[in-house]
């Protein structure tokens, strides 16, 4: 379903991620470990194509994401291609990024409305339903402001969920939240992996979630995998000092 070839990334002449490549199946469950600076927040901003690709490919479900190869040279794919590619992505960050002048569920339709064209009145069923799932059925009419960082990144949760994405990317969701409510937020995200065949690229510090909801972990460091495996091995048995440091400092 998505696939890194040759990918590279600068910031100027900061080279974050250099040849990588590797892919995520269909319903595939990857988590995305490593040192703060080693480059995963960055690997689902450009999935999400938040930050521009500056070499290699991104593939989604065999196409290209933002670039593609034409005569043997690197061409960027038509914007329109790539905004009907970024409708089965969805994200949800670690600040939320609700939409604070709309209400809950002004937020959830949005995009369903907007960018799928479905009506008003089946986007707003499924806002509901969604609602229910994350335990928010009383606060469709609030404002995000009035709700606590674990009620709005539940909202965010349903709001990514409202445009039946074929892919989530979740950013680090519950590193902004107060201790009490990250399990909340956790046990929704394992209820949406045990119950949906939704593929996740997930950066977490969250080492016991990663263990339970991924089918892969990969250890990133330097912008480089340094090992990868299902989490029953990466996290008991690490082959690389460099992994067995980090869990070390992080478990
Ligand atoms: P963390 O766990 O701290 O979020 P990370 O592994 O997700 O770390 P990234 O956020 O992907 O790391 O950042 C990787 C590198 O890219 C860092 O050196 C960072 O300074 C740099 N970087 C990220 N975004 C930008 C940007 N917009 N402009 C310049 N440099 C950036």
């Amino acid at each position: 379903v998505i696939e890194f070839r040759d990918v590279e990334k600068r910031f100027g002449d900061n080279v974050v991620l250099k040849d990588l490549d590797f892919t995520v199946g269909r319903g595939e469950r990857v988590t995305l470990i490593g040192p703060s600076g080693s480059g995963k927040t960055t690997i689902l901003r450009l999935v999400m194509t938040l930050e521009e690709l500056t070499g290699g490919y991104i593939f989604v479900d065999g196409e290209p994401l933002t670039h593609e190869e034409r005569d043997g040279r690197r061409v960027p794919v038509s914007k329109k291609h790539q905004k009907n590619l970024r409708t089965r992505i969805g994200m949800v960050f670690q600040q939320f990024n609700l939409f604070p002048n709309m209400t809950v569920l002004e937020n959830i339709v949005e995009a369903p409305i907007h960018v799928l064209g479905r009506s008003k009145q089946e986007a707003v069923a499924k806002a509901h339903d969604l609602l229910e799932q994350v335990g928010l059925s009383d606060k469709a009419h609030a404002h995000p402001t009035s709700l606590s960082g674990g009620q709005q990144q539940r909202v965010a949760i349903a709001r990514a969920l409202a445009m039946d994405p074929e892919i989530l990317l979740l950013d680090e969701v519950t590193s902004a939240l107060d201790p009490e409510v990250v399990g909340e937020v956790l046990n929704i995200l394992r209820r949406v992996a045990e119950t949906t065949d939704v593929t996740m690229l997930i950066v977490t510090h969250e080492m016991s979630f990663a263990r339970d909801v991924s089918h892969k972990v990969m250890m990133f460091d330097g912008g480089h995998v340094v090992e990868s495996g299902p989490p029953e091995k990466i996290f008991s048995e690490p082959d690389h000092d460099r992994t067995k440091a980090f869990l070390g400092a992080v478990l």
